[in-house]
């Protein structure tokens, strides 16, 4: 085409444009830009993830801000931490996450944020992130917990006493539930573990009331095709549970890592909140080589939202993988 006609053909277009310029050098350069509001909403707390036949869903409670004082480790390592955090003050930025399984015969919550009880103006989404994702807390007929700590629990029961999952059974490790709701060892307890202890006692209240409190002792099945493994340490009765399907995996962590850019490098550092910090480096160092081995999906509680990854050795420590986000429904 000539470029006569290409002019011509286009010359309302460049009248268009002419116009805007114009316009724009009257009301100034950046007027287009001004004039389009902010969004501040952001998409749904959820992130859904297809391992074999279970749909996983990601459920985030929120955010949180790890302390670098609750780290412990060989006086080098921390001050190379301490160090770092210096130069990078997001560091130890972390999430709070729980997790349902969708089995397709149960709707299973493993752990459950910290609802009101651990304190953050950023916590306690949990239950609000379980509706976006299309279920109700009444649907969920067993919540798995990892270990008894509030921050993993605490969205079990509101401020007020009340069940949030009114039909779910909750199972916790005999040797967990024995420690935190044993008003003698809470009495000898220092004054710092004294509100674990608290409201442990008071979110399992109302569940043991109603006769859904169960613990398990050893590796009895407790959900089909659920592996039960004991993660000592960081506290008594810590356990992750190993969910498989059509020779897929994932592995629910629970505490093994707080801060994932700390101790994925540096398995040893452990945390003020570890009971045998001795026993939670010892758990810590079995597990991961063994994770990085596998091809297992790891679901992490403290792992940046929505927590979901695998593990690979780098260096004398560990890497994460994240999963990758997509809107679409697909294995990953
Ligand atoms: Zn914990």
């Amino acid at each position: 085409m000539p470029l006569a006609n290409l002019l011509k053909g286009n010359s309302k277009l460049f009248a268009a444009a002419l116009l805007v310029a114009l316009a724009g050098s009257v009301a100034g350069p950046n007027a287009a830009l001004a004039a389009a509001p902010q969004h501040h909403d952001q998409v749904p707390g959820f992130f859904r993830l297809q391992v074999g036949d279970l749909e996983v869903t990601a459920l985030s409670d929120g955010v949180t801000v790890f302390d670098p004082h609750w780290l412990t480790g060989k006086k080098a390592t921390m001050d190379g931490v301490e160090k770092a955090f210096h130069e990078d003050p997001h560091l130890l930025d972390g999430a709070e996450n729980g997790f349902l399984v969708n089995t397709g015969r149960q709707l299973i919550l493993v752990d459950a944020g910290a609802g009101a009880w651990w304190g953050g103006p950023g916590l306690g989404r949990l239950a609000g992130s379980l509706r976006s994702a299309g279920y109700t807390p009444e649907e969920v007929d067993l919540v798995l917990v990892t270990h008894l700590h509030s921050d993993h629990i605490g969205g079990l029961t509101t401020q007020d006493g009340q069940r949030v999952f009114p039909n779910a059974d909750i199972y916790v490790a005999k040797a967990e539930s024995d420690f935190w709701l044993s008003p003698e060892i809470a009495a000898k307890a220092p004054k710092d573990a004294k509100p674990f202890f608290q409201s442990a006692q008071a979110i399992a209240a109302p569940y043991i009331k109603a006769g859904k409190w169960r613990t398990f002792s050893g590796s009895e099945p407790v959900v089909d095709g659920v592996e039960l493994v004991p993660l000592p340490g960081h506290t008594p009765g810590h356990t992750g549970y190993g969910f498989s399907s059509k020779g897929q995996k994932i592995f629910f962590w629970g505490d093994i890592i707080h801060a994932q850019r700390v101790q994925l490098q540096h398995p040893e550092v452990t945390v003020v909140f570890d009971i045998d910090p001795t026993a939670a480096a010892a758990t810590r160092n079995q597990l991961l080589p063994k994770l990085a081995r596998e091809d297992v999906v790891i679901a992490g509680p403290h792992m940046s939202f929505p927590g979901l990854g695998r593990l690979r050795k780098e260096g004398r420590g560990y890497s994460w993988a994240p999963v990758t986000f997509t809107d679409q429904w697909i294995e990953q």
